[in-house]
């Protein structure tokens, strides 16, 4: 095949609505900012990546990472393995984690994706793996510190949209009571056959996660996810060895050797990274090994269409985050049907922007 070269990369912003407002120990949202990236070779295919860094206020900074790592690639053939590896070591000058890492996920996803387009397949297959028809996933895109009597109307809601199986609930709150009753309504709503997450973001001291965690521990929640600070690991390892429910760590990973300390030092006994802060594509593949090696299942945080293909080259591989924020900005958003998320049968990670809405919400870089 003739060599396909970098012509440019394209930035956009965006601050995208919630359809629910996202109410959590870290704080109230009503909206989500994006990033969304296009690589554009020399005979016009086009890789896709958005990122989702939280706050728009630091869209720009993001932005200019992406801009200053891309400049090294112009007019190369796309290589993303290389890419990555380039980038990587360049970045021992700003750091490996934080922001820079976030632009260089978002440049390694479109990367991949271009590449993907490029060899006409789908990315799983690509890399010689084969779409799965049943990655099983949950619905986390609600659950968060509502009102009790909320909460089994919107699990019900949650549970039917894809038929689903599993939810995620938000807990910490001023009692174990209360974290019990909300576990309850859970039930109440979707059915006594409902597998329930749970996840603390991070909103514990070290003894009171112990106690919380405790007084939990027999109720039947199928994971504990941040009970306190996650970096703490050595109060993480102390939390996992008195607790009986697995509890889980990675969405705030920054490369795979956060991954490779958590488990070695025994953190967490399953993880769950998240495309953006993990890396990209070419980190959570390391990731995905490094697990394998530790017997740990991976789990995903957000990124549903990305991490989809990932689950199908992950040896490990146990549930998938569905969440539907970034549906608005993607022309044809994925699915779930009886539990399982639904890849298209398209070349690369298989989506485009919805341009009128990306126009509609856009912010100044
Ligand atoms: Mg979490």
């Amino acid at each position: 095949m003739k060599d396909i070269l970098l012509k440019e990369v394209k930035i956009r912003a965006v601050n995208v609505p919630l359809k629910s407002p996202i109410i959590s120990h870290l704080g109230t949202f009503d909206s989500w900012p994006y990033l969304c990236v296009d690589v554009v070779t020399n005979n016009n295919i086009v890789g896709n990546s958005y990122i989702g860094p939280y706050l728009k206020e630091y869209l720009p900074s993001i932005a200019s990472t992406i801009r200053v790592l891309s400049k090294s690639y112009e007019n190369k053939t796309i290589e993303p393995y290389s890419f990555y590896q380039h980038s990587m070591k360049s970045l021992s000058l700003l750091g490996f984690k934080g922001i820079a890492l976030y632009g260089l996920a978002a440049l390694d996803i479109a990367f991949w994706d271009a590449f993907a387009k490029i060899h006409k397949k789908p990315f799983a297959n690509l890399l010689g793996g084969s779409i799965k028809k049943n990655i099983k996933s949950y619905n986390s895109r609600g659950l968060w510190l509502i009102e009790n009597n909320k909460i089994a109307k919107e699990a019900e809601t949650l549970k039917k949209e894809g038929d689903f199986k599993a939810l995620k609930l938000r807990i910490g709150r001023d009692s174990y009571k209360q974290d019990i009753k909300a576990y309850n309504e859970v039930i109440k709503g979707a059915g006594s056959d409902t597998i329930i997450m749970s996840d603390f973001n991070q909103c514990f001291t070290t003894n009171e996660a112990i106690r919380r965690c405790h007084d939990l521990d027999n109720i039947g929640f199928y994971w504990f996810e941040e009970p306190i600070q996650y970096n703490m690991l050595e109060d993480m390892k102390k939390i996992c060895k008195e607790i009986k429910t697995p509890i889980t760590l990675g969405e705030n990973f920054h490369g795979p050797k956060d991954a490779h300390d958590a488990l070695l030092n025994k953190s967490c006994d399953m993880i769950m990274p998240d495309l953006m802060r993990i890396g990209g594509v070419s980190a959570w593949l390391k990731t995905a090994s490094i697990a394998e090696s530790f017997n740990a299942e991976v789990s995903t945080h957000l990124y549903p269409e990305v991490s989809a293909h990932l689950m199908c080259l992950t040896p490990t591989a146990e549930w998938l985050e569905w969440v539907d924020w970034a549906n608005p900005i993607i022309k044809d958003p994925y699915v779930v049907k009886n539990g399982s998320i639904i890849i298209p049968d398209k070349p690369g990670f298989g989506f485009e922007w919805n341009e009128g809405i990306i126009s509609k919400y856009k912010v100044d870089l």
